[in-house]
């Protein structure tokens, strides 16, 4: 017998058309997660089975737990489709377990195996019955679930499924350009983005000195807890400084905050659009800061054509907080380094903004050529997955 993972892929596979193509991107992102392991994967339109040395398989399971696009997983084993050999190696792994009541349920796949499926169930069940001692079958609430996959390469018998990531595998959505802070909503808009399938690359806008080296490490270590879920992720470091000041000795302070996020939108579509990526996401939540309000988020947004997703836009931040903790990002987040947003925070943000009065203090500054220089000056990185420098800062 030969010990397997068993992979189902739920969601997607609602997708009919497309299809191979999901299966193709999940196959590719599985292998991306697993280099490095000893490993090799077989799959068939509905499923993936893994097989891998015995001391890896717990290393296997925890890394196929963040891979998107996968709705279950079960420990399985497979045999020869002959009743005697699935008898007995149901028997085989039966007896290394503890319980008092189990249940058989057969499907019959493979249409040329003679015996129905009730009666495999039946007969595999009265051969356990009559092996161990003091257990029985229990049809409603077994402690032990028995599936038994008779298909036409072999019969596969599995158990508990464990339920993985769902979603869809990263990479089958198209790109999008992760707008990212030190905070808690944007590295879990990213998260919850990559999980509907996005490939996501990410923006950061760095005003040095005003913002401190820890604060971009920061973001970069955030970035490495989005490896999980895609292995490497380009970051784009927008030099920052020179925009802000020039908003800063120019406009009313009341702006301040709207102006420099109609900066930040201006430019992030520009990045977005050299890399290929459709959309712009970000952690914006509405009501969260004086920037939430709907008027400055109409105001700000109306600088740029390219749509944005908030993932977060209409969650409680207990519930935001509830992911950054799944993902780990949350204590990275609440470490207390400033970001450009809370450096140059008014006492009194202006919450209704109007556009006009955006537009007639931004034509103080030539901010086209300072975006220019900002977007030719940025330094990419790639961030990679199980990049132990990006650990370090907790
Ligand atoms: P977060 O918790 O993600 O920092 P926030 O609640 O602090 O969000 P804001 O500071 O208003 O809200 O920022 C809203 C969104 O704008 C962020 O979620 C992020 O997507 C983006 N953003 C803010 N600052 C930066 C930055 N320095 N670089 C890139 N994106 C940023
Ligand atoms: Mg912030």
């Amino acid at each position: 017998m030969e010990k397997l993972i068993l992979i189902k892929y739920g969601e997607m596979t609602t997708k009919k058309g497309n299809r191979q193509f999901f299966i193709k991107m999940l196959l590719k992102n599985i292998n991306n997660k697993l280099n490095g392991l000893n490993y090799s994967i077989t799959n068939d339109n509905v499923r993936m089975y893994i097989n891998c040395i015995d001391n890896e398989y717990d290393e296997v399971i925890s890394r196929l737990k963040d891979v998107c696009g996968i709705h279950s997983f079960s420990c399985c084993y497979k045999c020869i489709s002959e009743l005697g050999e699935i008898k007995d190696t149901v028997l085989t792994i039966m007896t290394k377990k503890s319980f008092k009541t189990f249940k058989c349920e057969t499907n019959r796949a493979d249409k040329k195996f003679e015996m129905p499926s009730m009666e495999v169930s039946r007969l595999v069940g009265s051969h356990i019955l009559k092996n161990i001692d003091n257990i029985k079958v229990d049809v409603h609430n077994p402690d032990v679930e028995i599936k038994i996959d008779i298909r036409y390469d072999g019969t596969y018998i599995y158990f508990d499924e464990i339920k993985a990531l769902g979603g869809y595998p990263v990479g089958t959505l198209g790109k999008g350009l992760l707008m990212i802070s030190g905070g808690i909503d944007s590295p879990v808009a990213g998260f919850l983005s990559q999980k509907r399938g996005m490939e996501i690359e990410c923006i950061y806008f760095d005003s040095p000195p005003h913002t401190s080296i820890e604060a971009l490490n920061k973001v970069e270590s955030l970035i490495g807890k989005l490896t999980n879920y895609q292995v490497n992720i380009k970051l784009h470091i927008i030099p920052f400084t020179k925009i802000q000041e020039e908003i800063y000795k120019n406009v009313n302070p009341t702006y301040l905050i709207t102006i420099m996020r109609r900066m930040m939108y201006r430019i992030s579509e520009r990045v977005a659009h050299e890399v290929g990526a459709d959309v712009l996401v970000n952690g914006e939540n509405v009501g969260q800061v004086a920037s939430q309000t709907l008027k400055s988020l109409a105001c700000i947004n109306s600088v740029v054509k390219i749509p944005i997703i908030r993932p977060v836009v209409c969650f409680d931040k207990l519930e935001i907080i509830e992911i950054a903790k799944k993902i780990k990002t949350y204590n990275i987040s609440i470490l207390p380094f400033e970001d450009c947003c809370t450096i140059f925070v008014p006492k009194h943000p202006v919450i209704n903004p109007e556009i006009d009065k955006c537009i007639n203090q931004e034509n103080l500054i030539d901010f086209e050529a300072l975006i220019n220089d900002a977007i030719l000056n940025r330094t990419i990185k790639t961030i990679k997955y199980n990049d132990k420098k990006y650990e370090d800062i907790l």
